[in-house]
């Protein structure tokens, strides 16, 4: 591909740029810290509390217990105000932190979106632009936010806990640590084992979605072959799938909840079994062997939170990792530094010796290309106010020509100039507000038709924008609806007929006034009705600018003033229609072949 993954020079580690999406948050983070080390400090000093009450019962009496009763009371409530507080803090402030640092990348990965090319977007489906956006942040944030607080919590309090009943046996406390061990390495298999069921689901439900949106999309062709059975056989096959694969998912996640239950239920097991020998020995004190059970429960809960860690830790790495791999990718259009703004005086455009492929042309011994380029060396000046129109075959390069005018993508050799200036040499955003496009495929946004004929000038008056849609042959379709210049489009301009649609998006360009234009293919895909209005609105909007147009109806160019056929990727002939006839050449031939073909059209 001419498309590169090029990486910028990075000025740190990916770490290191994943750990810059901390700092605007960092008084966030080290709150949250701070109240994940009390909260878990809290939790560990439970179990202590309650020992040293029931130890003292036996020690020192009842008397002095109920001395003693008040002050742990007090102190109970201020520690569990306090974790209710820490509680909110982190969950609370936590997520927050999450979401701000979201809402950056998110913005960050727009951004970059907007920067590329053409040659990005042909490359990329927006199936997976989408999902780096929507489900790659999530699982970033998700771990952002609370793997470090996870680490912290569970981390002090498993540590905490081994240590502390350590301190009161060392045996008990061994035998628990060694049942652990074996159990959170069966619990990281089958949890390694869950995330390999989990992406099968992902892709299983992508299937589903697909074949949904695709059959949904195409239900107009869906019907006109009656092809419905064939589509609910295709779901159906999709569907079932899916359900395989959530089948799999519950068997996954049973296993692991069971291995979860059995852990602690091992090690009830032992401190009963071991620590009950263990007192029957006079090693261990009733009141310790109570102390263990009740930390079995503080010990189990964090295990089973660090075990997913690892799923979440790796979800967001490879997340961060794809978010990473676009924003370190260099746009292959970009301006040059102390790039200027265009200056367009006259309008006069040269492609001098232009080469350009989408794909990268390999050499061959000879050192030539080995696949043709897709434009040829072309060479090609239009005059100021020209209208010049591009005929021959499909594929012959016309479109690709057109795109490399506003630099949607660069030229590999030779250069294009506009009143002297390489477009290369200028600002992109200059060069493209000099150019106004009409296409055949006429994309409209989904908002009214004010908001989609001011889209290249927000700031246009009601009076322009209605002088706009009068210069279009709109004005009047556009007065009749209900809300006039306030109708809302629908998706893509769904509520309009192709013609219309393509009216507003030349009365958008009649508002942008670019001093050069392009109409590429525009009244191609229009009834003979819809042509005629569209076509009166492109010759107003063609008068006085540098015109390029690509038409396939060689009728609706034949008033322009030069006519250029262009053959793989080159001008093979040019002129005005009536020369071109004369010289008998290739647009001779193909103007014959459509005129004949409308007369054969009409006699039958
Ligand atoms: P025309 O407008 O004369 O029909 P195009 O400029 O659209 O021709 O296409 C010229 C050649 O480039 C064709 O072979 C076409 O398949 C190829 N082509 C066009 N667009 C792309 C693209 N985005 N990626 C790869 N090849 C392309």
């Amino acid at each position: 591909m001419l498309y590169r993954e090029e990486p910028f020079v990075a000025k740190n580690s990916m770490f290191g740029r994943f750990l810059g999406y901390y700092k605007p948050q960092m008084h966030l983070f080290v709150a949250d810290t701070i109240c994940a080390l009390i909260l878990a400090g809290i939790d560990l000093a439970f179990p202590i509390i309650l020992r040293s009450l029931t130890g003292g019962l036996f020690t020192q009496g009842q008397a002095a217990i109920m001395q003693s009763l008040g002050a742990i009371a007090i102190g109970l409530v201020v520690m569990y105000a306090v974790r209710c507080g820490c509680r909110y803090f982190v969950s609370a402030q936590g997520h927050v932190m999450g979401a701000r640092m979201e809402s950056k990348m998110r913005e960050d990965l727009f951004d970059q979106y907007e920067r590329f090319s053409f040659a990005y977007f042909d490359s990329h489906s927006s199936g997976d632009m989408m999902s780096r956006v929507v489900n790659d942040l999530f699982d970033i944030c998700e771990g952002a936010h609370h793997l470090p607080e996870w680490l912290i919590i569970c981390g002090v309090e498993v540590i905490g806990a081994f240590v502390i009943l350590f301190t009161i046996s060392p045996a008990l406390s061994g035998a628990m640590a060694v049942v652990t061990a074996v159990l959170v390495v069966v619990m990281v298999r089958q949890n390694l084992n869950m995330k390999a069921v989990f992406s099968d689901n992902r892709k299983k439900i992508s299937e589903v979605n697909s074949q949904l949106q695709d059959s949904l999309s195409g239900i107009r062709v869906v019907k006109s072959f009656a092809n419905e059975r064939t589509e609910r056989a295709k779901f159906r096959h999709a569907n079932d799938r899916y359900l395989d694969s959530k089948v799999n998912q519950y068997h996954a996640m049973g296993t692991y909840t069971a291995t979860y239950g059995l852990m602690s239920g091992v090690l009830y097991f032992v401190v009963i079994v071991l620590g009950g020998w263990l007192v029957a020995q006079g090693e261990l004190s009733p009141v310790d062997m109570a102390t263990f059970a009740l930390y079995i429960s503080l010990f189990c809960t964090p295990i089973e939170t660090l075990v997913n860690s690892t799923e979440m830790f790796q979800k967001a790495l490879a997340g961060f990792k794809r978010m990473d791999e676009v924003l370190q990718t260099a746009p292959d259009v970009q301006d040059k530094p102390g790039a200027t703004e265009l200056r367009v005086e006259e309008g006069a455009i040269e492609y001098r010796d232009v080469c350009f492929s989408y794909d990268d042309c390999e050499l061959g011994d000879d050192g030539q290309n080995r696949v043709r380029p897709v434009i040829d060396h072309m060479n090609l000046s239009i005059r100021p106010g020209e209208t010049i129109a591009l005929v021959g075959p499909s594929g012959g390069g016309k479109s690709t020509t057109c795109s490399l005018l506003p630099r949607f993508y660069d030229v590999q050799s030779g250069s294009i100039t506009i009143d002297g200036q390489d477009v290369r040499d200028v600002t992109q955003e200059s060069l493209r507000r000099a150019i106004g496009i009409v296409q055949q495929d006429v994309y409209l946004f989904d908002g009214t038709i004010r908001d989609n004929i001011s889209y290249g000038r927000p700031s246009a008056s009601d009076e322009d924008i209605a002088a706009a849609a009068q210069q279009s042959n709109i004005l009047e379709f556009i007065e009749s609806l209900p809300e006039g210049f306030d109708t809302v489009v629908g998706e893509r301009g769904s509520r309009l007929s192709g013609g219309q649609k393509q009216r507003i998006a030349i009365a958008r360009v009649f508002l942008k006034n670019p001093a050069i234009l392009i109409l590429d293919e525009a009244t191609s895909a229009l009834d003979n009705e819809s042509e005629e209005a569209v076509q009166e609105s492109l010759e107003r909007l063609a008068a006085n600018r540098t015109t390029i147009i690509i038409a396939h109806r060689l009728s609706t160019i034949k008033d322009a003033d030069e006519i250029a056929t262009v053959e793989r990727g080159q001008v093979v002939e040019r002129g005005t229609h009536e020369e071109l006839l004369a010289r008998g050449g290739t647009y001779a031939r193909y103007y014959r072949m459509q005129f004949e073909g409308v007369r054969a059209a009409r006699t039958e």
